[in-house]
């Protein structure tokens, strides 16, 4: 594998188990707060991350590539309210599509069209990802000073987070939002 195309998934490897860890910091922060809910769903979140870098670490040997194991980085841990931890969520999904298209153009550059093929899978991820944690904010923007709201959209959050996790691990590119 071309050594750039090979750093580029190395990097994304790495960028999966954070977000992850990032999703896991916002599902405590959420438990912290009496938000079962958010907290559920977020876990369901980190466990899809998870999934995520196990298709990348996967990929990385198939393609005999040297896989780069690196420290992941430390979560931001507490938020001053549950609308910055779903901008903060939604934010994160912006930088991974961001991060993903980078890849996906040095795999072009370098006509590596098996990862190019590969990443097609993440690109289309990405755009539910977004999507989904675009639409988790508005609600809780909807809601911010309105507890009885509040509590209604954390017992929604419950069933997401049921919903959702039945997918998790789902390879297809169908998968409900
Ligand atoms: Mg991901």
């Amino acid at each position: 594998m071309n050594k750039q195309v090979l750093e580029g998934l190395n990097k994304q490897l790495n960028m999966e188990f954070a977000s992850a860890y990032v999703y896991l910091a916002m599902s405590s922060y959420f438990e912290g707060i009496d938000l079962e809910g958010f907290s559920a769903w977020f876990k369901v979140k980190a466990h899809e991350e998870m999934f995520h870098a196990m298709k990348i670490y996967d990929y990385i040997g198939d393609r005999r590539g040297k896989r780069d194991m690196t420290a992941i980085g430390l979560p931001v841990k507490t938020w001053k309210s549950p609308a910055a931890a779903a901008e903060d969520a939604y934010k994160h999904e912006c930088k991974v599509s961001e991060s993903i298209h980078k890849i996906v153009e040095v795999a072009r550059q370098h006509k590596d069209h098996s990862t190019e093929a590969f990443l097609h899978w993440f690109v289309m991820e990405q755009i539910e990802e977004e999507a989904q944690a675009d639409r988790i904010l508005q609600k809780v923007r909807m809601v911010a000073d309105n507890p009885g709201g509040m509590f209604m959209l954390d017992n929604y959050m419950v069933e997401r987070a049921k919903a959702d996790a039945a997918n998790v691990g789902k390879d297809t590119e169908s998968e409900g939002e």
